[in-house]
């Protein structure tokens, strides 16, 4: 499977590379290269411009200071697990991220690519050759679903080890574009369309991640269906600020690899408020948050195994984020 033709441009800096992604409807964006020339290669994605954003100074620089953590979209998934601060005070992140794919993953990926990385359906991502024994499907351009054979719905699945955990830290980010910057909480970047699932406008970038200052715990946990190389049947991230007594003053509970876009348990949050730690009924939140996700089968699991793996999940990470 070779690359398709395209052009390829090696921008500056943000500005200019800004201004490439409005001159063709079909530029996209390269940092690492991990997801999208796997697409490329798949004709899943069929750019006529290639950017690639490694050449932009201070897009990979990571510090931590008063306001928390500041890590430049093209910090590698590598430098980012093993940058000090991170290990000491975000340790759930630099565990996702040292879950990633293999080391070559991590080592060639970027965080910014890590949350922009596209959804993954198994009719989708195929060869050519393998996807044509079906009718095109829509997210590829086709009228029909394979998955839930009503037009008009993707339900292509998030499938990022980061962005729930970073999600479950109040994260927020920076994203560049013709109009200037904006920031905005990192939950906001998903849409839950799985044909269009990030809510980028034309020309837009994004920068920076911005982390809070640590406060309680976040757990991170990945269901795979082997150790290695392998992206999550489910995760999930749980932040749990406690109080004095320690009773649960916040909780954050945040699901990946279960819908379009990382989804948090809302309702399994509610209950968990106030509850003594050690006296959490964890079955029951389990169950709770595992109704609240809607998992469809876009992978090789079943939406119902999906569902246990969530609640279970859930339960273990209560049981020792202590
Ligand atoms: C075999 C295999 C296993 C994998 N396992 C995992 C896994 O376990 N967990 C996991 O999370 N991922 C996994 N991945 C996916 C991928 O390797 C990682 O998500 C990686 O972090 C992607 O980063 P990248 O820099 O290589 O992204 P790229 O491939 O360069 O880009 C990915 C997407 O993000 C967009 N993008 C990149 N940077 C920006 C930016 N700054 N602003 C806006 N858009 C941007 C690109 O246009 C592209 O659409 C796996 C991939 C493979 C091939
Ligand atoms: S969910 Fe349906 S439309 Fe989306 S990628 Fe899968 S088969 Fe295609």
């Amino acid at each position: 499977m070779g690359l398709p033709k395209f052009e390829y441009l090696e921008p500056k800096s943000l500005k200019e590379a800004t201004k490439a992604l409005l001159s063709t409807s079909r530029a996209v964006l390269l940092a690492g290269g991990t997801d999208l020339l796997v697409n490329m290669k798949h004709r899943v994605v069929d750019p006529d411009l290639v950017i690639d954003l490694k050449a932009i100074s201070k897009l990979d620089d990571i510090s931590f200071g008063k306001e928390g953590l500041r890590i430049g979209a093209c910090t590698s998934l590598h430098d980012l697990a093993s940058f000090p601060a991170v290990r000491e005070f975000y340790p759930a992140l630099s565990q996702a991220a040292e879950e990633v794919g293999a080391y070559s993953h991590q080592v060639m990926g970027t965080l910014g690519g890590n949350l922009c990385q596209g959804n993954r359906c198994r009719f989708y991502n195929q060869s050519v050759f393998w996807r044509s024994v079906r009718p095109i499907c829509y997210k590829a351009g086709g009228k029909i679903c394979h998955v839930v054979r009503k037009p008009g719905e993707c339900h292509s699945t998030y499938c990022g080890d980061l962005a729930p955990v970073l999600i479950a830290m109040e994260a927020r980010i920076a994203l560049i574009g013709p109009e200037g910057e904006r920031i905005v909480p990192l939950r906001k970047l998903y849409t839950g369309n799985g044909k269009s699932p990030l809510s980028l406008k034309r020309g837009e970038i994004l920068r920076e991640v911005m982390v809070p200052p640590p406060t309680g715990k976040t757990i991170y946990l990945k269901w795979r269906l082997r150790e290695a190389i392998e992206f999550p049947t489910v995760g999930l991230a749980l932040s749990l600020q406690l109080d004095g007594k320690e009773r649960v003053k916040k909780a954050r509970i945040v699901f990946t690899a279960v819908e379009p876009a990382p989804v948090e348990a809302r309702e399994a949050e509610k209950a968990l408020q106030g509850n003594p730690l050690a006296q959490i009924p964890t079955d029951k939140i389990g169950a709770q948050a595992a109704k609240e996700i809607s998992p469809m089968r876009t992978s090789t699991v079943s939406p119902a195994y999906k569902r246990k793996m969530a609640g279970i999940l859930l339960k273990e990470a209560i049981e020792t984020i202590g």
